[in-house]
């Protein structure tokens, strides 16, 4: 991140951070700020129905809208937030506008699913499940609505508290997802008892699958794992017509990515839905 933040003139994150410098104090006082003086955005990306093109939902991203530094992306601020636990904070912040969000889209017409991504702390925090039921209580939401993401490696960073979390809240009615399947150390045991409902194919091997026939096996093969344990399976990062054919082939159910739309400002969602038409992927589409 070094060529950024020097380009910027200020410090964001790097990964060697010390949690108790200067600097990082600084920096969680300016997100403490970020929160109370609405500098945070909500983004919303599309998850579209492979086979049918119809949009289902949409995944929310953070972004930092800093009056300086301009807008920050998430990977230079959310290891950092988790490391000092301002995490917490963060996840109730997006989730509060994913809710408020789900609303709004509601009132207009639209029934779409909403993914959040739940970091490692998040899984640790016992009070999670409760916030969350809270939350749909208030905002006279259906559980099922929103789908939590956690990575592999969160919920291999404390297996068992992980299982228990997860347990509360799939009884409470959320869907979970297992996110950037395939880059962290997951074992297959524990993915046969979580209670998940979808495995999201992590964008590397999306990427580069149209190049390379071993990234392509590995797409192959996960389509098939999270079939054959009765799961739905996303793929992430589909930048062309051709990713999206060669997806839907093997079929793969779901997918995201800038060949469909980069994520965007909430308030432009509702009308990009609305003049969302699938592309029609002829032969002559994939030239
Ligand atoms: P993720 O959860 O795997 O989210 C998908 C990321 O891939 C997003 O990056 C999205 O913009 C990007 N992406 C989607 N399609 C494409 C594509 O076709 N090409 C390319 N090059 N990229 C694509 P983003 O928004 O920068 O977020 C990065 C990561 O930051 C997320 O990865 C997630 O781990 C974390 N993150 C973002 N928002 C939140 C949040 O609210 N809470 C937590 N805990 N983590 C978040
Ligand atoms: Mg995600
Ligand atoms: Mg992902
Ligand atoms: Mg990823």
């Amino acid at each position: 991140y070094t060529a950024k933040q020097k380009q910027s003139g200020t410090m964001v994150y790097h990964p060697g951070l010390d949690a108790h410098s200067q600097e990082s104090l600084s920096l969680l006082s300016e997100l403490r700020r970020a929160v109370e003086h609405n500098e945070l955005r909500l983004y919303l990306q599309p998850k579209v129905d492979l086979h049918t093109g119809r949009i289902l939902g949409a995944e929310s991203l953070v972004r930092w809208q800093h009056p300086q530094r301009g807008l920050v992306p998430p990977m230079l601020f959310i290891p950092f937030a988790e490391q000092t636990g301002f995490i917490r904070t963060l996840t109730t912040w997006i989730i509060e506008q994913s809710a408020r969000a789900w609303r709004e889209m509601y009132a207009h017409g639209l029934d779409l699913r909403l993914s959040i991504n739940l970091s490692t702390r998040d899984l640790l925090d016992q009070d999670l499940p409760a916030k969350l039921e809270q939350l749909i209580k208030t905002h006279d939401m259906n559980a099922q609505v929103l789908c939590l993401e956690i990575t592999e490696s969160a919920i291999m960073d404390d297996p068992q508290r992980a299982q228990q979390t997860l347990e509360r809240l799939h009884e409470l009615g959320f869907k979970l997802s297992i996110d950037d399947f395939g880059t962290g150390y997951s074992s297959l045991a524990y993915l046969k008892r979580l209670p998940v409902h979808e495995l999201k194919i992590d964008k590397s091997f999306v990427m580069a699958m149209e190049r390379d026939l071993d990234d392509a096996k590995i797409v192959r093969s996960t389509v098939d794992l999270a079939h054959n344990l009765g799961l739905r399976v996303v793929a992430e990062g589909i930048e062309t017509a051709k990713a999206w054919k060669l997806l839907d082939a093997l079929h793969c159910d779901e997918g995201q990515g800038y060949f469909i739309a980069k994520p965007m400002p909430e308030q432009e969602f509702v009308a990009w839905v609305q003049a969302w038409q699938a592309p029609v992927l002829d032969d002559e589409t994939l030239e």
